[in-house]
């Protein structure tokens, strides 16, 4: 699978953990719902069979009033770089 389209995200420190190590936050019902709601490509603005992976950046975060790319979370606070990876279907054909 190749990667199709890749979008610089900034990620609140409760997407960086799940992301990270599928911590989810124990504070915020809905939590992952709301990722994989955000991040599904079934609603047909994605080619059928790709899938979005996010991915946690380096580099340092700062402080942010924006909403959080990863769960649209609209409460300020420490932003982290990271990427949204869209992931093309598997392909069929060996033609290229
Ligand atoms: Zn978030």
């Amino acid at each position: 699978m190749k990667i199709i389209l890749e979008r610089d995200i900034e990620l609140c420190v409760d997407c960086v953990h799940f992301i990270a190590n599928g911590d989810a936050p124990e504070d915020k019902p809905g939590f992952v719902e709301r990722v994989r709601t955000l991040w599904d490509t079934s609603d047909a603005n994605e080619p059928p069979g790709s899938h979005w992976e996010l991915v946690v950046g380096s580099g340092e975060g700062g402080f942010s009033s924006h909403m959080c790319d990863g769960c649209n979370s609209s409460l300020g606070g420490d932003r982290y770089p990271g990427k949204a990876l869209l992931y093309g279907p598997e392909e069929t054909n060996a033609s290229k």
